[in-house]
């Protein structure tokens, strides 16, 4: 009977570094002769969909796919060690079943993604994978008001400096619209769109100071 795979999880805000702790990881494995499958979602477009990019440019090779059917067949056809998956919210919860059947296939699988949406929520599936993990890396970014340990992002106004302090001129956008936990590209942007807050200055919606 082939050993069940150890689930590892990176989570955090955006801007926390997960994207460069599994490139860091890949690339150990990679140097260790691991057979190793690198997954980014297909709907993250920051950059080359064929890499995983970290915000201060770093990249590497990357297999993008679109759901979680895809993930399953990708993943059968070669006999890998380890699945590592960039962005995993972008998968939604159909990804726990998926990875779970990897692992007991004897796989090792790191999931890397989001696990709070920008209106200061849980965001499946990650706070599911935190549960059952075998290892759990929780990361924080820096807060951009005032440099203590972010757990949050939000959305900022296209005029607001992302080093402002005016807290009003943050984006409440309309939850008709724009719902924190929508499988899409809402989720996708950097310095000029999401800044990392800590809990004092998080003014995402429902979290007025
Ligand atoms: P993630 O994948 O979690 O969004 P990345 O690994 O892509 O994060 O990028 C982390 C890098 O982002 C940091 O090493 C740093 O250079 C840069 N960065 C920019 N803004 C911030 C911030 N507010 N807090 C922490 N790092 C930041
Ligand atoms: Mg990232």
């Amino acid at each position: 009977m082939t050993d069940s795979g150890r689930l590892t999880v990176i989570a955090g805000p955006m801007f926390s570094g997960k994207s460069e702790e599994l490139m860091r990881r890949v690339r150990r494995a990679t140097i260790a002769g691991v057979d190793v499958l690198v997954v980014s979602h297909s709907l993250d477009t920051r950059s080359d969909i064929s890499t995983i990019t970290s915000h201060t440019g770093v990249n590497i090779p990357a297999v993008p796919l679109g759901d979680v059917a895809s993930l399953a067949e990708a993943a059968r056809q070669k006999d890998y060690d380890l699945i590592a998956i960039d962005e995993a919210q972008f998968f939604g919860p159909d990804l726990v079943p998926a990875v779970d059947e990897l692992l007991r296939r004897g796989i090792d699988v790191i999931v890397e993604g989001l696990c709070v949406t920008f209106d200061g929520q849980p965001f499946e599936p990650l706070p599911s994978f935190m549960a059952v993990a075998e290892d759990v890396l929780r990361l924080t970014a820096v807060c951009t008001v005032c440099g203590k340990d972010a757990v949050f992002h939000q959305r900022l106004e296209q005029t607001e400096s992302p080093l402002g302090s005016d807290s009003a001129k943050i984006a409440q956008a309309p939850a008709a619209t724009l719902a924190a936990t929508t499988i899409d590209a809402s989720h996708i942007g950097g310095l000029d769109t999401y800044v990392a807050r800590c809990r004092q200055h998080f003014t995402g919606a429902g979290h007025e100071t």
